[in-house]
């Protein structure tokens, strides 16, 4: 035990007795854990699993986002929510649970998607850790951890296999550098909201589309009128555009209410696995390479045989993401500013306007485009401190950049 901080006064007495077994574990650091601070995304299968681990185990401050609430069929493999009511928050469920769990820890909540989370939280985590179910989710998440170059350590299960990856950013592939392969929930994504059809499934993408435009939410297909607003929306661009044939009702409610089958013994592997990963990924880069290295490759758990494999994912420099030639800036504006500021800004900085083409502020998100009115001010676009934005219009292509808001009278720009 001499190696490990044991008697250090980062420690309270309560905390010794506690962690009493780690201290024992070979270069064991139970202050590095406490004062780390760790982002989970997603609270359903792998998510209860990791965030329990997290807290038992005595990480510092624990954030949970989740935008879900608790459904009867989690109840069998979702142990944080046992004893909650249906149709209350994930992520304030598991907060309640957690604190009981392990009261020495700091936990928080968001009941949030990815694209509303403050971005300062994904900024102060250590680590990224997620538990997510769609492929956009990860792209969007993969933006925000090549940018802040945080690791990102995914997982992932569907049935009796499982896969654990830890993007390390600029070190190995992030989801951006090979061409994903993608299901047809994950092809709806890839349709931009511009743009004609150019599969079947696209028509059913923009239905939900023009569901949400007009109603500012997503459609409920339990409920029998926003199943007929899809079904004839669909159908309409499906006729037209040749796609036949007609989608019925049970294929949409397949298509959109989509879930993976899942069990809680392979959660609980790949959870493991992560979570093991983060704990060597925070003491490892606080300096204790006593846990081991962080594993890099792409690791598939098959639960039929009990086998693990190995795969190398090298980074791709020409990715679209974590490439050498993307390009990011941090612009510096005050809340009632107009965002033209930033396109006369990178015209400053020597970048070059494509005169084919007016310049266009969006807000980078793979489930759907949002573009933002230059002529309105930084409040009036709803846009938060740090917030990050995709400027076209540039002969160089797409420019990153990230929003700082700030309070004084001047307005400056640095890169
Ligand atoms: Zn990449």
């Amino acid at each position: 035990m001499s190696e490990s901080d044991f008697f250090s006064n980062n420690l309270t007495e309560e905390e010794r007795e506690l962690y009493d077994r780690q201290f024992r574990l070979q270069g064991w650091n139970q202050s590095i854990l406490k004062n780390s601070r760790v982002l989970m995304v997603g609270v359903g299968g792998l998510g209860c699993e990791i965030a329990k681990n997290l807290t038992m185990v005595g990480v510092g401050h624990i954030d949970l986002v989740d935008l879900d609430v608790i459904e009867h069929s989690n109840l069998n493999r979702q142990m944080l929510f046992i004893g909650a009511k249906v149709a209350r928050p994930k992520a304030l469920a598991a907060v309640d649970m957690l604190k009981k769990i392990n009261p020495n820890i700091t936990i928080k909540g968001y009941r949030s998607s990815l694209e509303q989370l403050p971005p300062v939280l994904y900024k102060k985590a250590d680590v990224i850790i997620s538990g997510l179910d769609s492929m956009q989710a990860r792209l969007n998440l993969n933006t925000q951890v090549i940018r802040f170059n945080k690791p990102l350590v995914d997982g992932g299960v569907n049935g009796y296999h499982g896969h654990i990856y830890t993007i390390f950013p600029k070190i190995n592939a992030c989801f951006e550098c090979y061409s994903v392969s993608s299901s047809e929930s994950d092809d709806m994504a890839a349709c931009t909201v511009v743009g004609i059809p150019r599969k079947r499934i696209h028509c059913l993408f923009k239905a939900m589309m023009k569901f949400e435009e007009i109603n500012s939410n997503p459609p409920n297909v339990k409920n029998i009128k926003e199943l007929k607003f899809l079904k004839d929306n669909a159908n309409e661009l499906v006729e037209k555009f040749g796609f036949e044939p007609l989608f019925e009702e049970k294929e949409i409610i397949q298509i959109i209410d989509h879930h993976d089958p899942g069990i809680i013994t392979i959660n609980a592997v790949i959870a493991s696995i992560q979570s093991h990963e983060v704990i060597k990924i925070l003491n490892y880069i606080k300096g204790n390479k006593g846990l081991g290295i962080p594993n890099k490759s792409y690791i598939i758990y098959n639960g039929m045989t009990a086998r693990f494999y190995h795969l190398d994912k090298p980074r791709n420099d020409k990715c679209p993401q974590c490439g050498d030639d993307v390009l990011w800036e941090d612009f510096y504006l005050r809340k009632d500013q107009p965002l033209q500021l930033i396109i006369d800004g990178l015209k400053m900085k020597g970048h070059n306007l494509d005169s084919e083409m007016e310049p266009i502020i969006t807000i980078p998100d793979f489930n759907s485009i949002r573009e933002l009115d230059l002529q309105r001010t930084v409040l009036e676009n709803r846009l938060f401190p740090l917030s990050l934005l995709t400027i076209s219009g540039f002969t160089e292509g797409d420019i990153y950049v990230t929003l700082h808001i700030f309070k004084d009278k001047t307005l400056k720009h640095s890169s």
